[in-house]
């Protein structure tokens, strides 16, 4: 990720010219829809997961059905709505039978994310599970043991959490995402402060 340190300026629009017509793997073949991402274009937090699931494919839209409505849950626990936030994935069209991305679709896929991420010039990023958060980190390291504290790479503080469709079937990984997104509300204030004393 280190060659977002020098991140360009540009639009999103400009940052996802073509994604809709992507084929750049064999996802390209079977989606239904390209779900390139949503949210607020300026976010001050991105969040990346996975890929699309079913309902994600069949819609276009990240993040819908019950994995979505957790998050929301989530977001509004700690005082955020879906409209301050941006929401991609790793990949952005969905593996058959959901299955695990592969390398080389992460590969494929990957670029996309990283124009994202210069478009939308987050401060924080949260990774959820595994797939994003070896991506963003640059690591082997599984989810279970980097959550619950704040890392860096780049410019970007980044909070590594658990996949809330993980939750679904784990009801016991629902405090941990709730202490994790406990962090994003501390650095988001301690940023607020910071930019209040700094006026
Ligand atoms: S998953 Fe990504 S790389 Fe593969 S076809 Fe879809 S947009 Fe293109």
């Amino acid at each position: 990720m280190s060659e977002l340190d020098d991140s360009i300026y540009r639009s999103l629009d400009d940052a996802l010219s073509g994604v809709y017509e992507c084929h750049k793997c064999i996802l390209g073949d079977t989606r239904t829809n390209v779900v390139p991402g949503a949210g607020n274009p300026r976010a001050k937090v991105m969040f990346i997961g996975e890929a699309p699931g079913k309902n994600e494919d069949l819609q276009g839209k990240p993040f819908v059905g019950a994995a979505g409505n957790l998050l929301s849950q989530l977001l509004e626990r700690i005082g955020l709505k879906r409209e301050d936030i941006y929401i991609a994935n790793i990949l952005k069209c969905r593996p058959p039978r959901n299955r695990d991305p592969r390398p080389e679709e992460i590969e494929a896929c990957t670029p996309w994310l990283r124009e994202q991420i210069k478009a939308v010039h987050p401060t924080v990023l949260v990774t959820m599970g595994n797939f994003s958060t070896k991506f963003v980190l640059q690591t082997t390291t599984g989810i279970t043991r980097l959550r619950g504290q704040v890392r860096t790479t780049g410019p970007f503080r980044v909070i590594p959490t658990f996949h809330p469709a993980a939750a679904i079937y784990d009801r016991s990984k629902i405090s941990a995402l709730e202490a994790d997104f406990d962090l994003i509300r501390a650095l988001l204030d301690a940023d607020e402060r910071r930019e209040h004393e700094n006026m």
